[in-house]
């Protein structure tokens, strides 16, 4: 996965639940702001024409009060006609009921396109208007409890009306102030109808409201699976690859963590394979999830761990001191082996250590890149030196696996152009009999001479082509270049010797091997009695029906079948017991190093007589001095294939051994 991607996954993983919370939240707040200033809006401008009709209404009568017109005045036949005036804030004229408050505000009023300055007085009865800077508004305060209860409305009786009163001063003529009294008419159906449409309005906001919230708690939801799916991991219920390394990402960056040293860790079920054949997938995949349980449970504050594929775990640990790390991992494998005590699994454990450079932690991260996916792979290979090993193990990465990478991958790379170049060569190893120096056989062991690399011996490519499956095809090439040259020696008349040819174990879960064999055999027209096939011990743990049944195979179209690297590794005297083998080759250990010689002997004496006792001949290999060989000789050991006779060599060397016999 790309660095862009990470980035782009940390964002949704980052934003899903603000963005959506704070787009409803701005929506309703707007919503409902909107809602009160149309509605102050509204409100206002009503009160503002009232509020300008009425003075002109005030200024009127004040007209006629300065005309002395004071009956007509009061022939101004209202029902809450009331006025008063107001000379040097003493009261020298009332009509009807005075409840003018005799405190003027002055307020502005738009009118005709401009502003009026209007004194304005409260009813002493009922405050129902509030003053603010020049601004009359109606005070809800007062004015709600008395819509709930009409009966305190202060004026006229009027059922359907409410009537709110208010005072207007008109400076007179002769300098004082006439104040009528004014009311503003609310009809109570208008106010019903208002609160209709306010309730109307209200509802929609809230449904909008709440659609809108179900909407983004849906979101919140579906992101929540998104990530669940992005980040999670289905096999054992834990994170993913793509979590570690985000996250990891995140923990190697974090100042905090600047003087801690850091590993990441390949963490694999051993033959998790076997296991899920054994079992079954659902129950390899219970187990899985118990070992992701193990590792989290076991990790520190500050660590982490995933799933990464099949039986892999990858985790990134603290590892300030490589002897506590060591102690920990052992600590974890003892842990693991616990998962399932029935059976008895094991775990091998890849250790890469991080490059310990704090500038992971500063602005300068590019001079030293964090690069997880290239850590991992690290430990990764370092854990692949274990494949071999049964049991727990650990392996710490070093830079010459770097280069084994390197050379295995160009291996990989050009393996198939060498064997169509036939750049292979096949090297024969004599096998002389003890007794009386005579050949008596061969080993065909394979070189590459390769134009690129120069010559290549066996050991550095044949575990490559073993770990990547080429190496049935070098077999099948190996037969037929041994064939080929038995065949065209034969022809010429040399005495000719069996050539045994290694068989890889991969091979043996071909059920036709022996077919195969016969085949390309025939093909190049060899006598079969002149090839003999070498089996490793190793090849035998797996499917013995099988493998019994290939080498009976193989026996019955005349060829001969030995068993290479006897008494290396494991002991395979159950699989002599069970398999009809003609040769069993002593593995070449049993010459070298300091062993105590007498106990050696033994063990070989004792070796070759039981092969004897199964009717099957003897082969010493890796011997090189002559006292190995006059024991080897009085034992009855039947032929030494080793330095002291003759090192691998060509083809036209080995001719010119055949013709000396
Ligand atoms: P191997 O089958 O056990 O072959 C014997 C190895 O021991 C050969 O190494 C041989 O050169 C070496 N050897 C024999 N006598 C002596 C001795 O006296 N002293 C010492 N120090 N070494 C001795 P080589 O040729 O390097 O082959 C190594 C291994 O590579 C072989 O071990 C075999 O496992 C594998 N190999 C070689 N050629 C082939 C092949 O064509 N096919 C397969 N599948 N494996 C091959
Ligand atoms: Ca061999
Ligand atoms: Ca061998």
């Amino acid at each position: 996965m790309t660095g862009k991607n990470v980035k782009a996954l940390k964002k949704l993983k980052k934003s899903y639940a603000w963005s959506g919370m704070l787009v409803t939240l701005f929506l309703s707040i707007v919503m409902v702001v909107t809602l009160a200033i149309l509605t102050s809006a509204a409100l206002q401008y009503v009160l503002e024409s009232w509020i300008s009709a009425e003075y002109d209404r005030i200024s009127y009568m004040a007209h006629m009060y300065d005309s002395g017109m004071t009956e007509e005045l009061k022939r101004l036949d209202r029902e809450d006609r009331a006025y008063v005036v107001i000379d040097d804030d003493r009261m020298v004229y009332a009509y009807g009921k005075n409840t003018c408050s005799g405190i003027g505000h002055p307020i502005k009023v738009i009118s005709d396109g401009g502003f009026l300055d209007i004194v304005v007085y409260h009813d002493t009865e009922s405050q129902l208007f509030s003053i603010d800077e020049d601004t009359l508004t109606l005070d809800m305060g007062s004015f709600m409890p008395n819509i709930l209860n009409p009966d305190m409305v202060i004026g006229i009786n009027a059922p359907d009306t409410f009537k709110l009163p208010l005072w207007i001063g008109v400076k007179t003529v002769d300098g004082s102030i006439f104040a009528g009294r004014s009311t503003l008419d609310i009809d109570k159906n208008d106010l019903m109808f208002l609160g209709v449409v306010a309730g109307v309005l209200a509802g929609v906001f809230m449904l909008v409201f709440i659609f809108m919230l179900i909407r983004l708690i849906l979101g919140i939801r579906n992101r929540r699976r998104l990530t669940k799916l992005v980040f999670g991991d289905e096999a054992t219920g834990g994170n993913n690859w793509i979590y570690f390394r985000m996250k990891g990402e995140q923990i190697l960056r974090r100042r905090s963590n600047a003087r801690n040293h850091y590993a990441v860790l390949d963490i694999v079920f051993f033959k998790y394979r076997n296991y899920c054949v054994c079992h079954s997938v659902a129950e390899g995949e219970k187990q899985l999830a118990t070992v992701r349980q193990v590792i989290e449970m076991w990790l520190g504050r500050g660590e982490l761990s995933a799933h990464y594929a099949s039986a892999h775990f990858v985790a990134l640990v603290k590892a300030d001191s490589n002897e506590k790390l060591q102690n920990r991992l052992n600590d974890l494998l003892g842990q693991l082996s616990c998962v399932d005590p029935a059976h008895n699994i094991s775990f091998h454990i890849g250790v890469a250590y991080l490059d310990a450079c704090s500038e992971h932690h500063n602005n300068a991260s590019h001079d030293c890149p964090i690069d997880l996916e290239r850590d991992y792979n690290n430990a990764c290979a370092a854990r692949a030196t274990l494949d071999e090993t049964d049991g727990s193990a650990i392996a710490y990465f070093t830079d010459e696996m770097v280069e084994e990478q390197i050379w295995e991958d160009r291996v990989r790379e050009r393996q198939m152009t060498a064997l169509l170049n036939e750049e292979f060569v096949v090297y024969y190893q004599p096998k002389y009999n003890p007794a009386d120096d005579k050949l008596t056989g061969a080993e065909a062991l394979i070189r590459w001479q390769s134009p690129e690399f120069g010559f290549v011996p066996p050991g550095r490519i044949i575990p490559i082509f073993e770990k990547n499956g080429f190496i049935t095809e070098i077999d099948h090439y190996m037969i037929r270049h041994v064939a080929r040259d038995q065949k065209r020696w034969y022809d010429t008349g040399y005495k000719c010797v069996p050539v045994s040819v290694n068989v890889s174990r991969a091979h043996f879960v071909e059920e036709d091997l022996a077919e195969q064999i016969r085949d390309i055999v025939d093909s190049e027209g060899a006598p079969h009695e002149l090839i003999e096939l070498e089996l490793t011990e190793s090849a035998f743990f797996d499917d013995k029906k099988a493998l019994v049944s290939t080498i009976n195979k193989l026996k019955s179209y005349g060829f001969a079948v030995s068993m290479d690297d006897f008494g290396s590794g494991y002991s395979s005297l159950n699989s002599l017991k069970d398999l009809p083998l003609d040769v069993l080759k002593l593995d070449a250990d049993f010459f070298r190093g300091d062993s105590d010689v007498d106990r050696s002997e033994i063990v070989i004496s004792e070796t070759i007589r039981l092969a004897q006792a199964l009717h099957m001949r003897t082969v010493a290999e890796g011997v090189e001095v002559k006292e190995q060989v006059d024991f080897l000789a009085q034992q009855g050991c039947d032929m030494i294939q080793g330095y002291y006779y003759a090192k691998p060599m060509p083809g036209n060397e080995f001719e010119q051994r055949m013709n000396a016999g």
